[in-house]
């Protein structure tokens, strides 16, 4: 099962890799930063976006705000590979400017199939924009940190424990304070028992069959007066020869 669900996601991440919903991002990125850590983590972070360091490497906070997060999860014991690390969106914006709405809208499709593929108990949110995205809400950060609430994301229940981003904790004495003590919660929090699951959703009720009526004379075959063409140009899968596996992806 575990395996099925990390081939899975790794079927996610390539369909993610080549994505053309947000022209910009796609024509400026170096590549897409997927996620990386355990696919079968209790513990998921979701932070806002690559920067340049993440852009170049395609894994997550590997800057100067993930050396923190790496620092903040060793405090309770953790390391990267046991939790799974993503962002609001895959793609660096340049210049490191914010998210823009419609790019959030494109993307969470992605992030919401890691979070059902990945089935964490705990998600942190780190910053306003994943708290803002994952509690369908916009109220920020600074009112809601280091509250736990049970939320299904998806089609998952889980506890969600937004944190201030660690890029803003590396300039603020008092942010960084903040969030050493709300991390100092998190082996409590995971040592609660999972949160109930909500009921898987009922299948499609069968279509009910229309009682018969009479049955009028069959019409005359209408043959299509115009030869079948090809819906558009054939597009050839590119051949990837290099395909990484999870390990490369950082998936473990
Ligand atoms: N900030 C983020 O939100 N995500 C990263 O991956 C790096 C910095």
């Amino acid at each position: 099962m575990k395996d099925e669900r990390r081939a899975q996601l790794t079927a996610v991440y390539r369909e993610a890799r080549g994505c053309p919903r947000c022209p910009e991002l796609a024509s400026t990125r170096t590549q897409v930063v997927f996620g990386a850590g355990n696919a079968d983590a209790d513990l998921m972070f979701v932070g806002e976006a690559p920067g340049a360091k993440e852009d170049e490497q395609g894994i997550p906070f590997v800057g100067a705000a993930g050396k923190l997060l790496d620092q903040l999860l060793a405090s309770v014991g953790l390391a990267r590979w046991d939790v799974f690390i993503a962002n609001v969106l895959k793609c660096r914006p340049p210049g490191n400017r914010d998210p823009l709405p419609g790019e959030i809208e494109n993307c969470s499709d992605y992030l919401m199939r890691q979070v059902e593929l990945i089935q964490p108990r705990v998600i942190c949110t780190l910053g306003n924009f994943s708290t803002k995205l994952l509690r369908g809400d916009p109220t920020g950060i600074s009112r809601l940190h280091g509250q736990v609430e049970i939320l299904v994301i998806g089609a998952r229940a889980v506890r969600l424990y937004p944190l201030f981003h660690p890029a803003a904790a590396l300039y603020t004495r008092s942010l960084l304070e903040t969030l050493q003590a709300d991390f100092a919660r998190l082996p409590a929090l995971l040592a609660l028992d999972p949160p109930e699951q909500p009921e898987p959703a009922a299948p499609p009720e069968p279509a009910v069959p229309e009682p018969a009526l009479a049955v009028p004379d069959p019409a005359p075959a209408v043959t299509d007066p115009l030869p079948s063409e090809p819906l558009g140009p054939a597009v050839r899968e590119p051949v990837d020869r290099e395909e990484p596996d999870g390990r490369q992806l950082g998936l473990f």
